[in-house]
C-alpha cells in the first residue's frame, strides 16, 4: 500500500498531466483520497461482486487527480493514519516508563555480554489480543520478576504483529477487532497503550518487529525485539534491525537454518541506507549506523528441535567463524523453548525449559536467555471476538498455564543459583 501510495504521487506529479495540475493540486489537497461518499460508493460495489477499480461508473480519487488507471488496479483503499509525532506525542512516555526502557536495555545488554551472570527470560503470550488480559498478566509477572530478580532478568513478550505461514490473524495492530474489520488506527494506538501499562507495571517489553514502519510508532517503549523464523533472511528485516535502539535477536529460519541468524546478525551489524519514514510520516532515505547487539535465537524447525547441548554448541561455533569474538552473539545465544522446540505443544515446552535448567545448573554456558510462551490459562482456542472468548488463553500457539509458568520460572532461578557455586 505504501508503494502503491508513492507510486501514485509520483505519477500525478509527471508531464502527462501537466495540464490537469493546477485543478488536480486543489482537489488533492482538499481530498488527498477518496471522499467518504466515493468509499460508500466503492463498498457497495465490492458487496454487489462488482470490481471498483474496473467498474468506470465507481468513482476513483486516482480519475479526479489525473491519474491514469494503469496503477492501483488491485489497491481498494489508502486510509491514512497518524504520523509516529502524532502517536507518540498523544500516549506520550512518562519520565518512569522512560527509565524502566532505558534501564531495562543495559540490563538485558549485560546479560547477552556475559557481565551479568543472571538469565534473560523473555515470557509471556505468543500474542496480545486482550488489553486486559496483556494487564493482568503483567502484573502478575512484575511481582515474579522483583522476587527472582536476583537470578532471572525477566521481560514479558508482548508481541503485536504475527507473520503467518500463510494466512489468519496478523495480531493486534492489524486487526485488534479480532473480526476482519482491519481498523489499523486503533491497533496501533492500543497497542502502544498497552506496551505503556506493562512499562508502568514496571516491567520491560519484548516484540517481534514485522511491519518495516511499524516500529516507528512503539519501539520507543520496547526493549528487546526480534526478527522472527519467517523474516531472518529478509534483507527488509536486517535494515530495519541495523538501525533499531534495543538489542535484537535473529531466529534460525523455520527449515532450521542457523547460518540465516547469523547472516542476519552479521547484516544487521553494519551501516545501511534504505527506504522508510520520519517521524512525519514522509518517506524518506534512512541511514543506519548498525546494530551490534544482535544475536541468534535457536527456535527449532518442523523437521526438530535445536535446543540441546549440541546444537548450541554447533551454532556457537557457526556463529563465531562469522561474528567477532566480543559481539553480543558470539558471547551466546538465546533458547525459544516453544515453537520448533516443543512441536507447539505447552507440557512439551515445560520439559524443555526443565532441561535447560538442569544443564545450566550442571554449569552449561553459551545459553545467554530463554524464550518461553505463556498466559493465564495454558492451551490455546481459535480467534474470534473477544466477548466469545476465553479470558487469558491464547489464540495463537499454545501457552503454558500461569501456574506452570510460576513453576517453571523459579526452577530456572534455583538452576542459575547453582550455577553461581561451581
Ligand atoms: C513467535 O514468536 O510467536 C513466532 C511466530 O516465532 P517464530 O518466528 O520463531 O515462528
Ligand atoms: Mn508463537
Amino acid at each position: 500500500m505504501q508503494q502503491h501510495s508513492t507510486a501514485a504521487h509520483d505519477e500525478g506529479a509527471g508531464a502527462p498531466h501537466e495540464a490537469h495540475a493546477p485543478e488536480a493540486e486543489t482537489h488533492r489537497a482538499a481530498h488527498p483520497l477518496n471522499t467518504p461518499e466515493e468509499l460508500r460508493a466503492i463498498r457497495e460495489a465490492v458487496q454487489e461482486g462488482r470490481n471498483p477499480l474496473t467498474t468506470t461508473d465507481v468513482p476513483r480519487w486516482e480519475d479526479q487527480v489525473g491519474i491514469s488507471r494503469i496503477i492501483n488496479r488491485r489497491v481498494l483503499e489508502l486510509e491514512p493514519l497518524p504520523t509516529p509525532a502524532q502517536v507518540l506525542a498523544e500516549l506520550s512516555m512518562s519520565p518512569k516508563a522512560q527509565d524502566v526502557v532505558e534501564y531495562s536495555r543495559d540490563e538485558i545488554r549485560a546479560c547477552l555480554y556475559g557481565q551479568d551472570d543472571r538469565l534473560l527470560v523473555i515470557v509471556g503470550p505468543c500474542s496480545i489480543h486482550d488489553p486486559s488480559a496483556a494487564i493482568d498478566y503483567a502484573h502478575r509477572l512484575s511481582a515474579l520478576k522483583n522476587e527472582l530478580e536476583g537470578e532471572l532478568l525477566i521481560v514479558m513478550r508482548v508481541y503485536f504483529e504475527k507473520p503467518r505461514t500463510t494466512i489468519g490473524w496478523k495480531g493486534l495492530i492489524n486487526d485488534p477487532d479480532l473480526d476482519g474489520s482491519h481498523n489499523i488506527r486503533k491497533g496501533l494506538l492500543l497497542a502502544r497503550k498497552i506496551l505503556l501499562g506493562v512499562l508502568d507495571e514496571g516491567l520491560a517489553a519484548a516484540t517481534e518487529f514485522l511491519e518495516p514502519t511499524s516500529p516507528q510508532f512503539i519501539a520507543d517503549a520496547v526493549s528487546w525485539g526480534a526478527i522472527g523464523a519467517r523474516n531472518t533472511e529478509s534483507q527488509i528485516h536486517r535494515q530495519l534491525a541495523s538501525g533499531l535502539s534495543m538489542p535484537v535477536g535473529f531466529k534460525n529460519a523455520t527449515d532450521g537454518s542457523v547460518r540465516a541468524a547469523v547472516n542476519g546478525c552479521f547484516a544487521a551489524g553494519q551501516r545501511h541506507t534504505f527506504f522508510g519514514i520520519d517521524h512525519r510520516g514522509q518517506a524518506c532515505a534512512v541511514q543506519t549506523l548498525g546494530n551490534p547487539d544482535c544475536h541468534v535465537v535457536l527456535r527449532g524447525s518442523d523437521s526438530g528441535p535445536n535446543y540441546d547441548a549440541d546444537s548450541v554448541s554447533r551454532a556457537m561455533s557457526e556463529i563465531r567463524k562469522e561474528l567477532p569474538e566480543d559481539s553480543a552473539a558470539s558471547h551466546g545465544l538465546i533458547i525459544d523453548c516453544s515453537h520448533g522446540n516443543s512441536g507447539k505443544d505447552e507440557h512439551q515446552q515445560a520439559r524443555v525449559v526443565r532441561n535447560i535448567a538442569s544443564r545450566i545448573a550442571g554449569g552449561e554456558r553459551g545459553i545467554s536467555g530463554v524464550m518461553m510462551e505463556s498466559f493465564i490459562e495454558g492451551g490455546n482456542q481459535p480467534a474470534g471476538p473477544l466477548p466469545s472468548l476465553i479470558y487469558g488463553k491464547s489464540i495463537t500457539d499454545r501457552c503454558l498455564s500461569w501456574t506452570d509458568t510460576e513453576t517453571l520460572l523459579r526452577d530456572l532461578a534455583q538452576a542459575v543459583l547453582t550455577r553461581r557455586w561451581i
